[in-house]
Protein backbone atom coordinates (compact mmCIF):
# COMPACT_ATOMS: atom_id res chain seq x y z
CA UNK A 1 0.00 0.00 0.00
CA UNK A 2 1.33 3.48 -0.78
CA UNK A 3 1.40 5.33 2.35
CA UNK A 4 -0.83 8.80 1.75
CA UNK A 5 2.21 10.66 2.60
CA UNK A 6 6.18 10.38 2.35
CA UNK A 7 8.98 12.41 3.40
CA UNK A 8 12.32 11.70 2.16
CA UNK A 9 15.03 13.26 3.42
CA UNK A 10 13.71 17.00 3.72
CA UNK A 11 15.76 19.74 4.36
CA UNK A 12 14.77 23.30 4.65
CA UNK A 13 17.17 26.53 4.96
CA UNK A 14 15.99 29.96 6.07
CA UNK A 15 18.59 32.49 4.46
CA UNK A 16 19.28 35.15 7.46
CA UNK A 17 22.27 37.65 7.42
CA UNK A 18 24.41 35.23 9.75
CA UNK A 19 24.01 32.74 7.07
CA UNK A 20 21.59 29.80 6.27
CA UNK A 21 19.57 28.63 9.02
CA UNK A 22 19.17 25.30 8.73
CA UNK A 23 15.29 24.24 10.10
CA UNK A 24 15.11 21.15 9.17
CA UNK A 25 17.06 18.79 7.66
CA UNK A 26 17.24 14.82 7.26
CA UNK A 27 13.55 15.04 8.41
CA UNK A 28 11.86 11.47 6.98
CA UNK A 29 8.34 9.94 7.77
CA UNK A 30 5.21 8.44 6.29
CA UNK A 31 1.91 8.75 7.07
CA UNK A 32 -0.27 5.76 6.46
CA UNK A 33 -4.90 5.73 6.26
CA UNK A 34 -6.57 6.02 8.90
CA UNK A 35 -3.42 6.66 11.12
CA UNK A 36 -2.42 9.94 12.99
CA UNK A 37 1.42 11.25 13.17
CA UNK A 38 2.37 13.32 16.12
CA UNK A 39 5.36 15.70 15.71
CA UNK A 40 6.47 16.93 19.03
CA UNK A 41 8.98 19.59 19.77
CA UNK A 42 10.10 23.05 21.66
CA UNK A 43 9.29 25.79 19.41
CA UNK A 44 12.00 26.28 16.64
CA UNK A 45 12.52 22.69 16.39
CA UNK A 46 11.12 22.95 12.99
CA UNK A 47 7.88 21.06 13.29
CA UNK A 48 5.61 23.77 12.09
CA UNK A 49 8.25 24.68 9.14
CA UNK A 50 7.97 20.96 8.40
CA UNK A 51 4.06 21.22 8.31
CA UNK A 52 4.16 24.56 6.53
CA UNK A 53 6.34 22.66 3.75
CA UNK A 54 3.69 19.78 3.59
CA UNK A 55 1.32 22.39 2.70
CA UNK A 56 3.64 23.66 0.07
CA UNK A 57 4.13 26.71 2.33
CA UNK A 58 7.08 27.42 2.32
CA UNK A 59 7.44 30.52 4.85
CA UNK A 60 9.07 33.67 3.19
CA UNK A 61 12.88 33.17 2.82
CA UNK A 62 13.59 29.64 3.06
CA UNK A 63 13.75 27.00 0.60
CA UNK A 64 13.95 23.59 0.28
CA UNK A 65 16.86 22.53 0.26
CA UNK A 66 16.85 19.07 0.10
CA UNK A 67 14.55 15.90 -0.25
CA UNK A 68 10.83 14.77 -0.97
CA UNK A 69 7.70 15.01 -0.14
CA UNK A 70 5.32 12.53 -1.79
CA UNK A 71 1.63 12.68 -1.27
CA UNK A 72 -0.56 9.60 -2.21
CA UNK A 73 2.91 8.46 -4.69
CA UNK A 74 2.66 12.05 -6.33
CA UNK A 75 6.25 13.99 -5.24
CA UNK A 76 4.93 17.38 -4.98
CA UNK A 77 8.16 18.89 -4.08
CA UNK A 78 8.29 21.31 -7.50
CA UNK A 79 4.81 22.41 -8.01
CA UNK A 80 3.46 25.26 -9.01
CA UNK A 81 1.45 27.78 -6.62
CA UNK A 82 -1.80 27.09 -8.52
CA UNK A 83 -1.35 23.42 -9.01
CA UNK A 84 -0.46 23.65 -5.08
CA UNK A 85 -4.01 25.14 -4.62
CA UNK A 86 -5.56 22.57 -6.37
CA UNK A 87 -3.98 20.06 -4.04
CA UNK A 88 -4.90 22.22 -0.58
CA UNK A 89 -8.42 21.43 0.47
CA UNK A 90 -8.58 18.83 -2.19
CA UNK A 91 -6.29 15.85 -0.90
CA UNK A 92 -4.69 17.86 1.82
CA UNK A 93 -5.85 20.66 4.52
CA UNK A 94 -4.66 22.11 8.09
CA UNK A 95 -6.42 23.42 10.69
CA UNK A 96 -4.50 25.90 12.86
CA UNK A 97 -4.71 26.63 16.76
CA UNK A 98 -6.14 30.07 15.93
CA UNK A 99 -9.65 29.64 14.33
CA UNK A 100 -10.19 33.03 14.66
CA UNK A 101 -7.53 34.37 12.86
CA UNK A 102 -8.47 31.94 9.63
CA UNK A 103 -11.92 32.70 9.76
CA UNK A 104 -13.09 36.33 8.13
CA UNK A 105 -14.47 38.02 10.74
CA UNK A 106 -16.95 39.95 8.57
CA UNK A 107 -19.03 36.49 6.93
CA UNK A 108 -20.96 34.27 8.31
CA UNK A 109 -19.90 30.92 9.15
CA UNK A 110 -22.31 29.07 6.55
CA UNK A 111 -21.20 31.76 4.05
CA UNK A 112 -17.50 30.87 4.21
CA UNK A 113 -18.13 27.20 4.87
CA UNK A 114 -20.30 27.06 1.67
CA UNK A 115 -17.72 29.10 -0.67
CA UNK A 116 -15.45 26.14 -0.31
CA UNK A 117 -18.40 24.28 -2.34
CA UNK A 118 -19.13 26.96 -4.58
CA UNK A 119 -15.55 27.93 -5.25
CA UNK A 120 -14.20 24.14 -5.68
CA UNK A 121 -16.59 22.22 -6.87
CA UNK A 122 -18.89 24.80 -8.50
CA UNK A 123 -22.15 23.97 -6.33
CA UNK A 124 -25.02 26.56 -7.01
CA UNK A 125 -25.89 28.96 -3.58
CA UNK A 126 -28.83 26.47 -2.28
CA UNK A 127 -26.73 23.36 -2.53
CA UNK A 128 -24.11 24.61 -0.93
CA UNK A 129 -25.36 25.84 1.95
CA UNK A 130 -27.16 22.65 2.63
CA UNK A 131 -23.98 21.08 2.35
CA UNK A 132 -22.36 23.49 4.92
CA UNK A 133 -25.57 22.73 7.54
CA UNK A 134 -24.88 19.18 6.80
CA UNK A 135 -20.80 19.40 7.78
CA UNK A 136 -21.64 21.57 10.79
CA UNK A 137 -23.91 18.54 12.08
CA UNK A 138 -21.29 16.03 11.37
CA UNK A 139 -18.87 18.20 13.60
CA UNK A 140 -20.98 18.76 16.04
CA UNK A 141 -22.39 22.35 15.58
CA UNK A 142 -25.97 22.17 17.36
CA UNK A 143 -28.83 23.62 15.11
CA UNK A 144 -26.96 23.74 12.21
CA UNK A 145 -29.28 25.44 10.19
CA UNK A 146 -30.29 28.44 12.22
CA UNK A 147 -25.73 28.47 12.99
CA UNK A 148 -25.31 28.96 9.39
CA UNK A 149 -26.44 33.21 9.05
CA UNK A 150 -24.08 33.74 12.51
CA UNK A 151 -20.26 35.36 12.26
CA UNK A 152 -17.18 33.70 13.40
CA UNK A 153 -17.46 35.80 17.30
CA UNK A 154 -20.91 34.05 18.15
CA UNK A 155 -19.04 30.98 18.48
CA UNK A 156 -17.15 29.78 21.52
CA UNK A 157 -13.35 28.56 20.95
CA UNK A 158 -14.24 25.00 20.88
CA UNK A 159 -17.37 25.82 18.32
CA UNK A 160 -15.05 28.07 16.27
CA UNK A 161 -12.74 24.85 15.88
CA UNK A 162 -15.09 22.75 15.19
CA UNK A 163 -16.23 24.89 12.16
CA UNK A 164 -12.50 25.17 11.23
CA UNK A 165 -12.19 21.12 11.41
CA UNK A 166 -15.87 21.27 8.61
CA UNK A 167 -13.80 23.61 6.21
CA UNK A 168 -10.76 21.67 6.37
CA UNK A 169 -13.23 18.52 5.16
CA UNK A 170 -15.47 20.20 3.11
CA UNK A 171 -13.45 18.78 0.04
CA UNK A 172 -12.73 15.17 1.29
CA UNK A 173 -8.99 15.94 1.41
CA UNK A 174 -6.91 12.30 2.48
CA UNK A 175 -4.75 13.93 5.08
CA UNK A 176 -5.63 16.31 7.63
CA UNK A 177 -2.53 18.42 9.23
CA UNK A 178 -3.31 20.07 12.62
CA UNK A 179 -1.05 22.50 14.35
CA UNK A 180 -1.62 22.87 17.80
CA UNK A 181 -5.36 22.27 17.17
CA UNK A 182 -6.02 22.66 20.74
CA UNK A 183 -3.74 24.65 22.61
CA UNK A 184 -6.10 27.63 22.58
CA UNK A 185 -9.25 25.70 24.28
CA UNK A 186 -9.91 24.48 28.24
CA UNK A 187 -8.93 20.67 29.01
CA UNK A 188 -12.88 19.53 28.40
CA UNK A 189 -12.93 20.98 25.18
CA UNK A 190 -9.73 20.08 24.23
CA UNK A 191 -10.54 16.32 24.70
CA UNK A 192 -13.62 17.10 22.78
CA UNK A 193 -11.75 18.27 19.58
CA UNK A 194 -9.39 15.17 19.94
CA UNK A 195 -12.38 12.89 20.17
CA UNK A 196 -14.41 14.69 17.17
CA UNK A 197 -10.87 14.64 15.05
CA UNK A 198 -10.84 10.85 15.84
CA UNK A 199 -13.88 10.13 14.71
CA UNK A 200 -13.84 12.04 11.31
CA UNK A 201 -10.65 10.09 11.01
CA UNK A 202 -12.49 6.66 10.97
CA UNK A 203 -15.05 8.39 9.20
CA UNK A 204 -13.14 9.40 6.22
CA UNK A 205 -9.83 7.24 6.53
CA UNK A 206 -7.93 10.18 6.81
CA UNK A 207 -4.31 10.16 7.63
CA UNK A 208 -3.56 13.05 10.23
CA UNK A 209 0.01 14.87 11.39
CA UNK A 210 -0.44 16.65 14.94
CA UNK A 211 2.14 19.41 15.72
CA UNK A 212 2.02 19.90 19.04
CA UNK A 213 4.26 20.53 22.15
CA UNK A 214 1.55 19.24 24.52
CA UNK A 215 2.63 15.51 25.06
CA UNK A 216 -0.64 14.85 26.96
CA UNK A 217 -2.42 15.93 23.94
CA UNK A 218 -0.11 13.85 21.53
CA UNK A 219 -0.76 10.70 24.33
CA UNK A 220 -4.35 10.90 23.85
CA UNK A 221 -4.14 11.85 20.01
CA UNK A 222 -1.46 9.91 18.00
CA UNK A 223 -0.89 6.71 16.92
CA UNK A 224 3.13 7.17 16.45
CA UNK A 225 5.16 9.78 17.47
CA UNK A 226 7.97 11.77 15.86
CA UNK A 227 10.26 13.97 18.43
CA UNK A 228 12.05 17.06 16.71
CA UNK A 229 14.93 19.01 18.09
CA UNK A 230 17.01 21.14 16.73
CA UNK A 231 15.26 20.78 13.21
CA UNK A 232 15.60 17.16 13.38
CA UNK A 233 13.80 14.01 14.07
CA UNK A 234 15.66 12.31 17.27
CA UNK A 235 13.37 9.82 18.08
CA UNK A 236 9.93 8.44 16.55
CA UNK A 237 8.11 4.96 17.80
CA UNK A 238 4.49 4.04 18.65
CA UNK A 239 2.99 6.24 21.08
CA UNK A 240 3.01 3.59 24.21
CA UNK A 241 6.74 2.70 23.26
CA UNK A 242 7.78 6.35 23.23
CA UNK A 243 6.33 7.22 26.25
CA UNK A 244 7.18 3.89 28.23
CA UNK A 245 10.96 3.74 27.18
CA UNK A 246 12.31 6.89 25.35
CA UNK A 247 15.72 6.15 23.55
CA UNK A 248 16.69 9.17 23.55
CA UNK A 249 17.58 11.87 26.00
CA UNK A 250 15.75 14.99 24.93
CA UNK A 251 12.76 12.71 24.76
CA UNK A 252 13.79 11.14 28.02
CA UNK A 253 13.73 15.49 29.15
CA UNK A 254 10.08 16.25 27.59
CA UNK A 255 8.46 13.39 29.63
CA UNK A 256 10.36 14.15 32.97
CA UNK A 257 9.11 17.68 32.80
CA UNK A 258 4.66 16.53 32.13
CA UNK A 259 3.32 16.50 35.32
CA UNK A 260 0.20 14.77 33.89
CA UNK A 261 2.57 11.73 32.52
CA UNK A 262 3.87 11.21 36.29
CA UNK A 263 2.59 9.36 39.22
CA UNK A 264 5.37 9.08 41.05
CA UNK A 265 4.76 12.47 42.89
CA UNK A 266 8.43 13.12 41.90
CA UNK A 267 9.24 17.02 41.17
CA UNK A 268 9.19 18.00 37.84
CA UNK A 269 12.81 18.37 35.76
CA UNK A 270 12.86 20.94 33.02
CA UNK A 271 15.22 20.43 30.31
CA UNK A 272 18.24 22.78 31.57
CA UNK A 273 19.66 25.11 28.82
CA UNK A 274 18.44 26.65 25.62
CA UNK A 275 17.79 24.65 21.93
CA UNK A 276 20.78 25.80 20.23
CA UNK A 277 21.35 28.47 17.51
CA UNK A 278 20.79 27.28 13.87
CA UNK A 279 22.81 29.19 11.91
CA UNK A 280 25.39 28.15 14.19
CA UNK A 281 25.03 24.24 15.69
CA UNK A 282 27.14 22.50 17.89
CA UNK A 283 29.35 20.07 16.66
CA UNK A 284 28.33 16.81 16.97
CA UNK A 285 24.83 15.79 18.36
CA UNK A 286 23.19 19.00 18.79
CA UNK A 287 21.54 18.22 22.04
CA UNK A 288 24.91 17.57 23.40
CA UNK A 289 25.37 20.92 25.45
CA UNK A 290 21.82 19.58 27.48
CA UNK A 291 22.35 16.47 27.39
CA UNK A 292 23.01 14.28 30.62
CA UNK A 293 24.65 11.14 28.66
CA UNK A 294 26.95 13.12 26.68
CA UNK A 295 30.48 12.24 25.64
CA UNK A 296 33.66 12.97 24.12
CA UNK A 297 31.96 10.98 20.83
CA UNK A 298 28.92 12.58 20.85
CA UNK A 299 30.69 16.61 20.80
CA UNK A 300 32.52 14.60 17.57
CA UNK A 301 30.43 12.81 15.86
CA UNK A 302 26.74 13.62 14.60
CA UNK A 303 24.11 10.57 15.56
CA UNK A 304 22.45 9.32 12.27
CA UNK A 305 18.81 7.82 13.50
CA UNK A 306 18.99 4.20 13.90
CA UNK A 307 16.31 1.89 13.90
CA UNK A 308 15.94 -0.03 16.96
CA UNK A 309 12.89 -2.21 15.41
CA UNK A 310 10.27 -2.03 13.25
CA UNK A 311 9.08 1.58 13.21
CA UNK A 312 11.20 2.95 15.65
CA UNK A 313 14.50 4.59 15.88
CA UNK A 314 16.74 7.20 17.06
CA UNK A 315 19.63 9.47 16.55
CA UNK A 316 21.35 9.18 19.51
CA UNK A 317 25.07 7.15 20.00
CA UNK A 318 23.33 6.06 23.11
CA UNK A 319 20.02 4.79 22.81
CA UNK A 320 20.34 1.57 24.18
CA UNK A 321 21.20 2.95 27.50
CA UNK A 322 18.88 5.29 27.57
CA UNK A 323 16.19 2.66 27.32
CA UNK A 324 17.49 0.79 29.75
CA UNK A 325 17.61 3.58 31.78
CA UNK A 326 21.62 3.68 32.15
CA UNK A 327 22.49 6.88 33.53
CA UNK A 328 26.60 7.18 33.21
CA UNK A 329 26.72 10.83 34.57
CA UNK A 330 29.98 10.71 32.49
CA UNK A 331 30.99 14.54 31.07
FE1 LIG B 1 23.15 12.78 24.34
FE2 LIG B 1 25.22 11.85 22.99
FE3 LIG B 1 22.83 10.80 22.64
FE4 LIG B 1 23.37 13.23 21.74
S1 LIG B 1 24.28 11.33 21.04
S2 LIG B 1 21.57 12.62 22.81
S3 LIG B 1 24.69 14.00 23.34
S4 LIG B 1 24.05 10.75 24.50
MG1 LIG C 1 4.48 26.49 15.89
Amino acid sequence: MTPLLEVDDLAVEFDTPKGPLRAVRGVSFQVNECETLAIVGESGSGKSVTAQTLLGLVPLRARIAAGRVAIEGRDVTGLSDREWQRLRGERIAMIFQDPLSALNPSLTVGYQIAEMFRRHRGLGRRESRRRAAELMTQVGIPDAERRLDDHPHRFSGGMRQRVMIAMALALDPRLLIADEPTTALDVTVQAQILRLLRQRQRAERLGMIIISHDLGVVARAADRVAVMYAGRIVETGTVAEVYERPAHPYTLGLMRAVPTLRDDGAPLEAIDGHPPDLTAPPAGCSFHPRCPFARDRCREVEPEPRELGPQRASACHFAEEVIAGVHTGAR
